[in-house]
Parts: C-alpha cells; structure tokens; sequence
C-alpha cells in the first residue's frame, strides 16, 4: 500500500481530469516495482477518471477490502466508488479506460487477497437499494402470483421478508443467505432445493460501457452456483422475481424454520464466506471433509469450522494466504481420501 507524499501525489493525478501525465522517468515504462505498477495503472486510466467532481457518490482510494467482506480479510483496493445513482455508476463505467472493474455486493462470497485489488472496485452499498409493491396477476388456470422489481443493492434476507409480508411463496429458503440480490443473480445462490435463477423473471444489468442491458431469464443460462450471461460482464442493479401466492403464516413459518437450522449448523458468529466448496453431485463438501479428519484443521489463522466443515473460519488474524493454502490442503487431503477434487465454491480476487 502506498502512503505519505507518493499517495498524494498519486490521487492528486488521479483526479486531474486532463492531459497531464504523471513525470514518468525513460525506462520505467515496464514497471518492476509496485509503486511503479501503481504509476502505470494510473496512466492507463482514461484521462478524464475524476470520478469525485462528477459523481453525487464517493470515491476513496487504498480502500481497506477486509471491511467489506464477511471473512473481515483482504488487502486495499486501488479505487474504490460507491456510486449513488445509475447516473454515477454510467460515468464510472464509461470513463474507466482500461481499469478493470469488480463489483462489490455484500462481500458474503469473496475472499480478496492480501495485496489488494488493482483496478477500480464499485460498492452497491449506498445505491439500488428500493423494492417495488408486488404486481399480482391470475394464471390462465387461474392461481394468483406475482411480480416484484427489486434493487440489485437490497439484501436478499430482506426480499424474502419483503415477499412474505404479501404471503408471497418460493424464496423462503433464501431468507438465511447474507449476500445481496445482484451477488445472488451472479452466483444464482440458493438453499434446500431453491436457487434464484428459478424464480427470476428478468434481470438489469449495467455492462462495462455503461449501457443498461435487461436479460429475458431464457437469455441466461443457470447451473449450480453459477449464472452465465449471453455476454461479457456487468453489474447487476435490478431483477425481477415471479412468485406464487402462498398463505402468509406458512411462509414465515418456513423462513423461520431456515433460520433456525442454519444457526444451528454454522459458524455465524465468526467470520466467514460460506460455503468454501460446491457439494459434489449427490454427496455434500462438508461430508467429505469431516470424513477426512479435517474438522478443526488450521493454517494461520484460518480454521475448518468445528461446527461446518465446509467453511472456514477466520479465528482474528488470517490472511487471505492462510485461507488459500488451507484450501489447497483440503482439496490434497479429499481427493487422496476419498477421490473427489473438491471444486471452489467462493470467488478470489486480487493479487
Ligand atoms: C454465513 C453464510 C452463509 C451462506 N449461505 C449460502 C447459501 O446457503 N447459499 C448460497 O448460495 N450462498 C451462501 N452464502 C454465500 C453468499 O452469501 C452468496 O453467494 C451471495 O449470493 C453473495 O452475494 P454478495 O452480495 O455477498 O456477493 P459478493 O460476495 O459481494 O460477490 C460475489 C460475486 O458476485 C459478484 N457480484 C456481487 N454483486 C454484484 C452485482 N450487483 N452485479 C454483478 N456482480 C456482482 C462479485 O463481483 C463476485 O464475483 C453464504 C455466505 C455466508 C457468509
């Protein structure tokens, strides 16, 4: 991370706004050392990257990652946005240049490495964060369901308690998931036999040249844990969910009933990203890595939950590299006991 007179200097170019480039010395157009990656990171950027006089939201930079992830682990990012409007999130996008862009949810599946994120990341925190009232409508059979436009920034925990309120029926599950609507679409999260993708109607997304696209859910393909678009990528700020009407007692009983045995199964009280791997087709990651005698195993300060094996723990002080190397260890140790290459369920970025 950089600091002192080089940071200013850095975010006093960065904000510019012109053609002024950076004094850059002969030779150090390849960068060998991390200020000067820095250096040229900023030069690739487009000209007009001053983000904070045009956008409503904030811009901060060596933005400490392990206060946005629930792992509570992860290095600065260069730029970190929290746009406020569709608008703010358009220029961004539009005048990133050759940036890379990582769009944060919740933080609830990531594991960011120690060295941070090169490149700009968007929070959804202070944005896209509304629910409109359910649109109900009566099938040709003559069952009643309805339609709720949602924000890709509001919790998923809260939509499920959204939908109930109107005995809306289908999400129940999900009302346990910390992540947000946008995280949930990406990874088509989902819970005891429900995933988002199959309640969906449409998704909006922002690609990376800032224009709105919206997605027919037959123009997006789901699998487990895993939505894939019918191009490139984007950001998420708006889905719209179908549901059927249930009885509203029933369906706060279910979200209670979800709420409960996931607190009685996993680590909630210390820092977490879920789960670690994907459960294999007919048997479940946490089985097999109990059965491998890997419960309560250690690396750092990255630990096999006792009370779920198929997360890991961050017992105060685990790096993103503890976390990577007891990963590995898992996968080694699985398939040498049981033949099965465990795949990675959570996503990892940075460097
Ligand atoms: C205690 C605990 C329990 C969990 N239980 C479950 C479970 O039962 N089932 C399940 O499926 N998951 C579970 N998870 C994992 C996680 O909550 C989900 O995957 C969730 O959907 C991630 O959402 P997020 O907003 O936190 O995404 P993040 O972790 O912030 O990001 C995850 C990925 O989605 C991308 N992303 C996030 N928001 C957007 C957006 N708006 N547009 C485009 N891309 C975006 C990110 O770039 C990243 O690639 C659990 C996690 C925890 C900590």
């Amino acid at each position: 991370m950089l600091s002192g007179p080089w940071k200013q200097r850095l975010i006093r170019y960065a904000n510019t706004g012109t053609d002024q480039q950076f004094p850059m010395r002969d030779g150090l157009n390849s960068p060998r050392t991390i200020l000067g990656r820095k250096i040229l990171q900023r030069k690739n950027m487009n000209s007009s990257f001053s983000f904070q006089n045009k956008i409503k939201g904030e811009v901060r930079y060596n933005e400490i990652m392990s206060k946005y992830t629930s792992m509570r682990i992860g290095g600065p990012a260069d730029v970190f946005v929290l746009p406020e409007s569709l608008r703010d999130l358009q220029i961004i996008l539009k005048h990133r240049g050759s940036c890379p862009v990582w769009t944060l949810g919740e933080g609830t599946n990531l594991l960011v490495r120690d060295r941070g994120i090169r490149g700009i990341v968007v929070s959804l925190k202070n944005c896209f964060k509304s629910i409109k009232r359910p649109v109900f409508y009566k099938t040709p059979d003559g069952k009643e369901r309805a339609v709720i436009q949602v924000d890709g920034g509001v919790k998923l925990s809260y939509l499920a308690k959204y939908a109930a309120r109107y005995g809306l029926t289908g999400i129940e599950s999900l009302v346990g998931i910390p992540g947000s609507v946008g995280g949930a679409v990406v990874m088509n999260a989902g819970a005891e036999g429900t995933e988002i993708g199959q309640v969906l109607r449409s998704v909006k997304r922002v690609n990376l040249d800032g224009e709105v696209e919206i997605f027919d859910k037959d123009d997006i393909t789901f699998a487990y844990r895993k939505t894939t678009f019918p191009s490139g990528d984007g950001i998420v700020i708006e889905a719209e969910l179908d549901l059927e009407k249930g009885e509203a007692s029933e369906v706060h009983r279910k979200m209670g009933d979800h709420i409960s045995r996931r607190s009685s199964t996993q680590p909630l009280t210390m820092p977490n990203s879920g789960s670690i791997f994907k459960n294999p087709k007919g048997d479940s990651a946490g089985r097999l890595i109990e059965s491998s005698g890997l419960k309560g195993c250690s690396m750092g300060g990255a630990g096999v939950s006792i009370k779920h094996a198929n997360f890991i723990v961050n017992k105060g002080n685990a790096s993103a590299k503890d976390v990577i190397k007891l990963i590995e260890h898992i996968q080694t140790v699985v398939e040498e006991k049981t033949g099965t290459k465990l795949e990675q369920e959570i996503v990892i970025i940075g460097e």
